[in-house]
């Protein structure tokens, strides 16, 4: 910066003479001087990369200045060096500006804690604090580590991790998270994890890693520069030697440095994750943003990502009649279990008295679950579970199942031994932004939605029908899950897949896209989905999907942008019309053209239907 400035007052000074007296000895002087404050880190730069046999842009403008003073022409160094040193200058700055998005996350890292040793309560840095401290957070302090709390009761405002400002209400066992503030109220939490393992630390690692990570066409770009900034040497040479004329082989050598091109996938890249980082929607890189923006075919889990995922009963049917005893054994065998619909009919069975103990507990990953209690073999779930199980299922049990599940809702059938003797009857109602979502990710140009679930195809029917989704797959099992995913692909789509991250790891896995949603807290998640909604909430897909679109759309402006540039100077270069300082000048503007073109991503919003 200081040389820059410095050589801008020297340009400056030898001009004015140069104005007074045309022949003053002077102005050659300053400008030399010019050239050499401004030019020896660009030179010095040249040098260090050239070590590493990279012939870059600053090679090029050390060449150009040089040939210039060769020629006696130090107005022309003067100028191409200042002009190059100030547009890097003002580069890093407006990336500087950029990259402000993490910079403003960075500022809402936790520094101290108040931690509850002995009977004492102490403050200590927040990255002191160890697992299993008792971590104390009075109103307005920011929460310094991720843990459960153990009393007290506050209203947290969570936008660090989820982007979502709308404070969340945070009592007894609910999971808090570092990062995060307690606007109101007053907690104890036990620390489940400190410092750089918080989900906190681990986002702004994934979001400095992606906005460093270069995309394959940014790849491509640096490969076609390492062949182009020797290949313009070459031309500028035989043009000096077929035309004898120093001035143009110069101008043609810095005119063609791609500065525009080689800055027009990076800036947008790193704009357009700022911008989404801010919104708790993670992008791992300029690669999957590449990826994502080609999205076709997005599947979506129906439990907890289409549904609210909390079930709740709906009707028993015991065929013997006995419904509070239905009830009883299937709560007992159930509360052994993780799935969503445990939980339902569990706390419905507790209702009306305790529950047995249970042995011989057997999860059935997508079919149900089954155990022993008071010696009756007891199995809750699905047709396929019972086929499983070899139990006999009637024309009665069979029709009872298929008029709730015309309903939407899911039916399980409990047997005991071979014999089905109830069913119980769930809905789980679709998230209220479930039903605008076709039509927004249509909008930003997805070609199909499509729902996949373990649950069978009446129940998926009606939901599917009931949001407008495009298709369904139906009674398919986690690993049946993946093939669907492996076949959409086959047929040469672009898949996505959005799921809840935990159970759906391996179907994320396998699709060109994984999306995590709700992820706040999971580690597999983080780990699999190249894209990450921190916050529970379906409308940020299509902001995901708008945003990722519009910065391939802006770097697609910026690259042809930068091109256009290039072949109009060496145009106006052989046309004679463009002289050195001038061409500079264009050349830098463009640069920063591209950069406040990249900056517009910063405040982009996609757009809502109206
Ligand atoms: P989803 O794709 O909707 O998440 P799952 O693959 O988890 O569904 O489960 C598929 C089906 O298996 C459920 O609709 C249900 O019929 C049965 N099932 C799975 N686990 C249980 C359980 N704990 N209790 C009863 N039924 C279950
Ligand atoms: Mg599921």
């Amino acid at each position: 910066m200081w040389s820059t400035f410095t050589s801008g007052i020297l340009i400056a000074l030898g001009w004015s003479l140069g104005r007074l007296n045309p022949d003053n000895v002077y102005t050659p002087v300053l400008m030399l001087v010019a050239a050499i404050i401004a030019g020896a880190p660009i030179a010095r730069n040249a040098w260090q990369t050239l070590r590493f046999r990279i012939l870059g842009i600053p090679a090029l403008v050390t060449v150009a200045a040089l040939g210039a003073i060769a020629i006696g022409e130090y107005w022309e160094a003067a100028v191409v060096t200042f002009l190059f040193a100030f547009g890097s200058y003002l580069e890093a700055r407006t990336l500087d500006k950029t990259r402000g998005a993490l910079r403003e996350l960075l500022e809402l890292a936790p520094e101290i804690a108040r931690v509850r040793r002995g009977d004492e309560e102490v403050e200590i840095p927040a990255a002191e604090v160890e697992v299993g401290d008792l971590v104390i957070v009075r109103p307005g302090e920011k929460i310094p580590v991720d843990g459960v709390v153990l009393t007290g009761l506050a209203t947290v405002n969570q936008a660090a991790i989820t982007g979502e400002s709308i404070p969340v209400e945070k009592g007894e066992g609910d999971q808090v998270f570092g990062g995060t503030i307690n606007e109101a109220g007053y907690l104890e939490i036990t620390t489940d994890r400190a410092g750089e393992d918080t989900t906190f630390a681990r986002i702004i690692h994934l979001v400095e890693a992606a906005q460093a990570e270069k995309g394959r066409s940014q790849e491509l770009l640096d490969r076609f520069a390492r062949y182009y900034t020797p290949g313009i040497m070459i031309v500028a040479l035989l043009t000096f030697l077929i035309t004898r004329n120093a001035v143009l082989a110069l101008t043609l050598l810095v005119i063609a440095c791609p500065g525009a091109l080689v800055i027009a996938t990076p800036v947008s890249v790193v704009a357009g994750i700022g911008n989404a980082a801010k919104q708790g929607i993670l992008i791992k890189g300029g690669d999957h943003l590449e990826k994502i923006g080609r999205i076709e075919t997005i599947v979506l889990d129906k439990t907890g990502t289409l549904t609210m995922g909390q079930p709740k009963l709906m009707g028993i049917w015991a065929r013997a009649g006995d419904e509070k005893e239905l009830l009883r054994l299937a709560g007992t065998v159930e509360r052994f279990s993780e799935h969503p619909l445990a939980k339902p009919i569990v706390e419905a069975a507790e209702v009306e008295g305790p529950l047995p103990e249970a042995s011989a507990f057997q999860v059935w990953p997508g079919r149900g679950v089954s155990a022993e209690v008071e010696g009756r073999l007891i199995a809750v779930g699905s047709i396929k579970l019972m086929e499983q199980l070899a139990v006999d299922f009637d024309e009665v049990a069979i029709s009872r199942l298929r008029e709730q599940e015309k309903l939407g809702r899911t039916a399980v059938l409990v047997s005991e031994g071979l014999e089905v003797i109830g069913a119980l009857f769930l809905a789980d109602t679709p998230r209220p932004d479930a039903y605008t979502l076709v039509r927004d990710l249509k909008k930003h140009g997805i070609k199909e939605v499509i729902m996949l679930t373990g649950d069978n195809a009446l129940t998926a029917k009606a939901i599917a029908e009931e949001l407008g989704l495009d298709g369904y797959y139906a009674e398919k099992l986690p690993e049946e899950k993946v093939e669907v995913i492996k076949e959409l692909r086959q047929k040469g789509r672009i898949v996505a897949m959005v799921g809840d991250g935990i159970n759906d790891a391996p179907a994320l896995a396998t699709a060109d896209v994984g999306i995590a949603m709700g992820a706040a807290g999971t580690d597999v998640a983080l780990e699999t989905a190249d894209l990450i909604l921190m916050a529970d909430r379906l409308d940020m897909l299509p902001y995901a999907i708008g945003l990722s679109r519009g910065t391939l759309s802006n770097i697609r402006q910026n690259v042809v942008f930068a091109v256009i540039v290039v072949f109009a100077l060496l145009a106006g270069v052989f046309g004679q019309a463009v002289v050195l300082a001038s061409g500079m000048l264009v050349h830098q503007a463009s640069v920063l053209l591209v950069i406040l073109n990249a900056m517009r991503l910063l405040r982009y919003r996609p757009a809502k239907v109206a």
